[in-house]
Parts: C-alpha cells; structure tokens; sequence
C-alpha cells in the first residue's frame, strides 16, 4: 500500500468549485491537495458554456481570450407558439470554452502550490480518531484536516458524511446537448425556446459560439422526464430548427435545481458547487455561483487551519457570505421556478410573451421583463403571492 500524505486542505473535484478553492487555498500558503477521478478536467463537455461577464470578471478575476469564444449581446425568448421577445437591454455574456477554462484554473491551482492528483477517484471519506479525514481510493489515501467537497451533481461523499442529497425528481433537469454546426445559427444571439413540445418543465437553449457553431441542449424537469427522452427531443429540436445541419457530439446530463444544501460546513467538512446545489434555478447556470462557492470556502478554509486545530467557526463564514450574497438570490430562483412548474403550461407562455411583444427590446432586461409581465397581467400577483408566501 502506498504511503498516505497528510495536507492541510483536501478538495475533491477539480470541476470550476474544487479548483478554486485549491487556487484558493494554495495561494493563502496552505498545503493543499486537489483530487480529481478523471484523467483531464472539463471532457467531455456537459455544459451550454453559457455564462456572465459581471460574475466571471468578478468571481475569476481574469478573463483570457483563448478561452473566451463568444459575446452575447441579446437574448431572445421563443414562447410555445414561436413568439419572439428579445431583451437587449440585459448585460453581456460570454460563451466559453469550458475545456480550457476548467484546466487553466488547475493550472494556476497548480502554480499556487496545489498538489494535483488526476485519475484519483475518492471511493471513502473517513473521520480519522485524531479528527483528520482520510480519502480514499481503490488503491490510494490521502489524509486531510479539512476536506473541500466539490464532486459535482452526484453528491455522493456528501451523503456519507451525512448530508441529505437525494433531489426531489421535480428538483432535478435530466439534460441532452450537442455541439451543432449550420449556416442558420445567429451570432450573438441566444435564444431560450419554452413549451411542453420539446422541454415539458424546462427549455431548450442555443448559444452561438461562432464561426457557424453553436451549443444546443434542453433540459426537462425530472418529473416528466424517462430513460432516453432529452436525447430524443433534442434530436428532434436540432432537425426542426436547423435542418442538414452537422452534430458534432451529443452528451447527457443533470442539472441540480434543488435548494442549495443546509448546512454547508459540517464538522470540518464544506460542500461547495453542484454538490451544494448552488444553481440558479431558473437557468440552470452554476459557472458563476462555483467559482464564487470556491473561492470563497478556499480562502476560509485555509484561514480556519492556520492554527494547530480547525477553526469552525472560521470555516462557517463561507456559509454566512453564501447566504448573504447570493443564497437568498437562489431561494428566489427556487421559488420561481415551482410558480412556473405549476402555473407555467404553454397557454400561460404565450399569454405572457404576447404581453410583452411591443416593447422596446433595447429597453428590456430581466427585472423589467417581471415589472412588465406584472404591469399587463395582474392576475398573476394572486398567484405568485400564493406559491411565495
Ligand atoms: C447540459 C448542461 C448544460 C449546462 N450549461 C451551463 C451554462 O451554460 N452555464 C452555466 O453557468 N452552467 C451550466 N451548467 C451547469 C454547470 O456545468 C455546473 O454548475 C458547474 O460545472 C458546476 O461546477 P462544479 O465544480 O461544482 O462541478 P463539476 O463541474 O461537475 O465538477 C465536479 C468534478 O468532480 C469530479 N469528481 C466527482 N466525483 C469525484 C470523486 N469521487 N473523486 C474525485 N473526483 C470526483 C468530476 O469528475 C468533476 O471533474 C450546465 C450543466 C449541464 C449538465
């Protein structure tokens, strides 16, 4: 058996959240250890690549053009019925190419100090007498004071350590994307099509990415969802709205859109990301909460371990900041998200985006898409006060 090496800090996952919080933490001087089960981070790509540019500057703090593939300046709702409202007024987002992006954060993960251990699959993560962690795989352990879990949508050390993260199938979107290369895809638009046809309790999406390609997928709610169902609507929404075109890849996966996870440090345990559930309900997007969930529990955790023993409530400040900075954001995405399982079928859809196809699309973004959907429907506050109380 190989020899176990101890560090202060153990992340699991190198996805967006783990290496963060490495680069966090390694910056900070600790001893830090990042341990991912796949080969490369970021492959396949399971992602719309889809995110903004106010939370990447924010929370990254660099932007590289090698990885920066598209700027969206519009977006564009498509209601059941095929109404167009388009938002312009909305801030810029970026499509990046999440190969590059998520192994550069390794790479300066790296850089800082950060031991990297790749094809590292973390099978048990056991509380040692002396209160360290060991994490272990089929054939290797490595010993922590204070573990990072950053393992994405599965969750699954979480729940050994006692964390419930089953999700509700109503809190879950199974997902089908491909990359799709044709001459009919719009540049910097991108386009969010609604409605039972192709994604019964969610939507489908199209981000350019440029030079005639772009990042195709929907996701629907768990509910109505069964083996094999996002890949067929997929196909089938590919062939409708950009017919010959060319299929590079095609992947499956899920998107947690559950409340994020309480408590989110455990004895000296944080769960950060998708295993956290930090997403955006709504949207489905998590580049944006990760990168800011692991550098933000990167940069406590390493503070917590300064002294000779792991300083808790330390390591609950990351908690604290969640909650105040966007926790409460995610409890609002959360509850409109069940409005819109409930109340949201495609005659509702279309009701709204009728309301709101004479506005100024340069005027529009998403708070005055709410103010305006109010101001012409208001029938719907009874509702929302409902499913918000
Ligand atoms: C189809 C689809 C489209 C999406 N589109 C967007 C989008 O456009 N914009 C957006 O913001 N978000 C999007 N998301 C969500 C986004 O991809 C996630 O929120 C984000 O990747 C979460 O980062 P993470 O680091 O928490 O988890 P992940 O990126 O999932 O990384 C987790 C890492 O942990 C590793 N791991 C897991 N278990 C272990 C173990 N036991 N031992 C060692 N390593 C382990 C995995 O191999 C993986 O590398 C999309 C998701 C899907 C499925």
């Amino acid at each position: 058996m190989a020899e176990t090496h101890k560090y202060d800090i153990v992340i699991i996952g190198a996805g967006p959240a783990g290496s963060m919080a490495a680069l966090h933490a390694a910056k900070n001087g600790r001893n830090v250890c990042l341990l991912e089960r796949k080969n490369e981070v970021g492959i396949p790509v399971r992602c719309g690549e889809g995110v903004g540019v106010k939370s990447l500057t924010s929370h990254r703090g660099v932007i590289r053009q090698e990885w920066v593939k598209s700027i969206l300046k519009k977006y564009c709702m498509v209601s059941p019925s095929g109404l167009k409202v388009y938002i312009g007024g909305e801030s810029e987002s970026y499509i990046i190419d999440r190969e590059k992006f998520d192994a550069e954060i390794v790479q300066d993960a790296i850089k800082a100090g950060a031991i990297y251990r790749n094809n590292f699959a973390v099978e048990t993560l056991s509380r040692c007498t002396d209160g360290t962690y060991d994490c272990k795989s089929s054939d290797r352990t490595v010993n922590g004071r204070c573990v990072i879990l950053a393992e994405g949508v599965e969750s699954r050390l979480a729940r050994q350590c006692g964390w419930n993260t089953t999700l509700d199938m109503a809190d879950i979107e199974t997902c089908a994307f491909a990359r799709v290369v044709s001459p009919l895809i719009e540049k910097e638009v991108c386009f969010f099509y609604t409605g039972s046809r192709f994604s019964p309790g969610g939507y489908a999406w199209v981000f350019p990415r440029g030079a005639g390609e772009a990042n195709v997928g929907l996701g629907i709610c768990g509910k109505s969802s069964e083996s094999g169902k996002a890949k067929e609507l997929l196909e089938k929404f590919i062939d409708k709205e950009f017919p010959a075109s060319k299929t590079l890849h095609l992947h499956c996966g899920a998107v947690p859109v559950a409340r994020w996870l309480r408590p989110l440090v455990k004895e000296n345990v944080m769960v950060i990301g998708d295993a956290a559930r930090q997403v955006n309900c709504l949207s489905g997007g998590g580049i944006g909460y990760s990168l800011y969930a692991g550098k933000t529990a990167g940069t406590y955790a390493a503070q917590a371990v300064s002294g000779s023993s792991v300083n808790y409530s330390i390591l609950r400040r990351y908690e604290k900041e969640w909650k105040k900075n966007f926790g409460k954001q995610q409890d609002r995405s959360y509850s409109l998200k069940k409005f819109l399982l409930k109340y949201g079928n495609d005659q509702f859809l279309d009701r709204i985006a009728h309301s709101l196809l004479r506005e100024n699309p340069d005027k529009m973004n998403y708070l005055r898409v709410f103010t305006r959907t109010f101001a012409k429907n208001p029938w719907l506050l009874l509702k929302t006060v409902q499913v918000f109380k």
